[in-house]
């Protein structure tokens, strides 16, 4: 337990090491740009793990859920066999 000065009202306020603490006085987030920096960090994460084909997405229905698990399974499964020949490729001789 600290204290942080507020990057909007410029008021000091008790947090706890929290970014998503609140200031007292204004209400506004203490973390700062720290806090932007966060945010911006989960959305450039969230845009990522979408991207892949099999990524479970909170609209998904039960049965869209249950075809994407077991696509994830055998994905990697697959890449572990492609993983498996490139190393096979790379010791044999010749
Ligand atoms: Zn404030």
């Amino acid at each position: 337990m600290g204290e942080k000065k507020c990057p909007h009202c410029g008021a000091w306020s008790k947090w706890n090491q929290d970014i998503q603490d609140s200031c007292e006085h204004c209400g506004g987030k203490l973390g700062g740009a720290d806090l932007a920096f966060h945010e911006k960090r989960l959305a450039q994460e969230k845009a990522n793990r979408e991207n892949w084909i099999f990524y479970i997405k909170e609209t998904d229905s039960g049965f869209v859920r249950a075809v994407k698990t077991v696509g994830n399974f055998f994905y990697t499964i697959y890449i572990a066999i492609i993983t498996f020949l490139a190393w096979l490729i790379a010791v044999l001789p010749g």
